[in-house]
């Protein structure tokens, strides 16, 4: 096959021709700086308040609500780092299963004194509301758990885990950077105190994100200086990017009604035609996933590296977990936790699907799985070196 074909949209997506058309005057005429009183300013600040409002009304928020940081990963340290901070202490609850934007933040504040208690997940990647509650102790301060995973697709039953939490009042967060664009969600129905979500997960560009915290909650800075972001993240805010952000997410949301089905009888297809070959099983809830959301082990490869390098070869863009776990040669956390073992885990394929992906598409990555997985299972002793 001579295209590329992208099927890694959880590692990131393509800027949507949309959000660049919208982004490209700020880079050129509207440069004014938000905080300038002058006419390119005020412009600028305009620019800035109506993708506040775009973003909101997508996730069902108030534009008081949400604040703009450089991604999920900071979105995602402020909650945990501010709510520790704020409340001086107390015992924090996450699932093993998050994003190390979640899990190593909680590690240093472990070595701060945070005590910390990670929810095992079942064998599909669920964490049950019973298990929440039962770890919620008197001194819990915050609960996070993602809305989707980025290693198998899981998606957690939110407003249910949101409710033991409320009832213990206990401030519940959800790194949503997964579901934004492939699920409906409203802040309101999700339940929520404080979600994160990142543009390039969605069509719009990297290094710009949100975080949305409940009224009349605010967190304590993690970046001061010239007081931007209502005193709360200060940097000259990076309007091109939020601009870029509002209109990818909106677009996003607006083709989610048909964008949705698409996806999931392509991830359909592509789990069936996937099943015959001997040896491969899915991971995450067959249910309850993302709809663009294969995962897959792969049994008597070795490490799937050597399948993702094959079929790259071949124009498929794949992945064997995580974007940021791919290089190291460990097994996911996420595999782990849900009691894979560790040479079986080392087998995992991911395959995450676009609105631009199509049928033909699938059908010929299924061929060159149907050709290549046999392939390399009979040439792997040569591959262990
Ligand atoms: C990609 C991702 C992040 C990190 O977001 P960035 O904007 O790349 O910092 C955090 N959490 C999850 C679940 C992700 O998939």
């Amino acid at each position: 096959m001579d295209k590329e074909v992208y099927l890694d949209h959880a590692a990131t997506t393509a800027l949507s021709p949309r959000a660049l058309e919208e982004m490209l005057p700020l880079f050129t005429a509207r440069y004014g700086n938000p905080s300038s009183i002058h006419e390119p300013g005020v412009r600028a600040k305009k620019a800035l308040e109506d993708s506040r409002a775009r973003v909101a009304k997508a996730i069902g928020a108030a534009s008081s609500e949400i604040f703009f940081t450089s991604g999920g990963t900071e979105s995602d340290n402020w909650v945990l780092e501010g709510v520790f901070r704020q409340k001086g202490g107390g015992h924090i609850v996450a699932s093993a299963i998050e994003h190390n934007a979640v899990l190593k933040p909680l590690e240093r504040l472990r070595e701060q004194g945070c005590r910390v208690t990670l929810l095992r997940p079942d064998a599909l990647g669920r964490v049950s509301p019973e298990a929440l509650e039962a770890a919620i102790c008197p001194d819990t301060i915050l609960v996070s758990v993602m809305t989707a995973n980025n290693v198998v697709g899981t998606v957690q039953d939110i407003p249910a885990l949101a409710r033991v939490a409320r009832k213990h009042r206990v401030l519940f967060h959800t790194d949503a950077v997964q579901a934004v664009g492939q699920l409906p969600l409203s802040v309101r129905g999700l339940g929520v105190d404080f979600l994160s979500l990142s543009a390039h997960k969605f069509g719009g560009p990297k290094g710009i994100g949100a975080l949305y915290m409940r009224l009349p909650r605010r967190l304590p800075p993690l970046i001061d200086g010239g007081g931007q972001e209502r005193s709360l993240r200060s940097g000259t805010e990076n309007v091109p990017s939020v601009v870029g952000m509002a209109a990818a997410l909106e677009e996003t949301v607006a083709l989610l009604p048909e964008t949705a089905p698409h996806l999931r009888t392509l991830r359909d297809r592509l789990i069936e035609g996937v099943r015959d070959i001997p040896g491969v099983w899915l991971t995450g809830d067959p249910a309850d996933r993302l709809p663009g959301f294969a995962s897959f082990l792969v049994e008597g490869l070795g490490h799937s590296v050597h399948l993702v390098n094959a079929l790259n070869e071949r124009g498929f863009c794949v992945s064997s977990g995580s974007a940021c776990s791919a290089s190291a040669n460990t097994a996911s956390h996420v595999l782990e936790a849900m009691g894979v073992e560790k040479e079986l885990a080392a087998g995992a394929l991911r395959i995450t699907l676009g609105r631009e992906n199509t049928a033909e598409e699938i059908e010929a990555l299924l061929r060159c799985l149907h050709d290549l997985i046999p392939l390399l299972r009979a040439k792997k002793p040569a591959m262990l070196f």
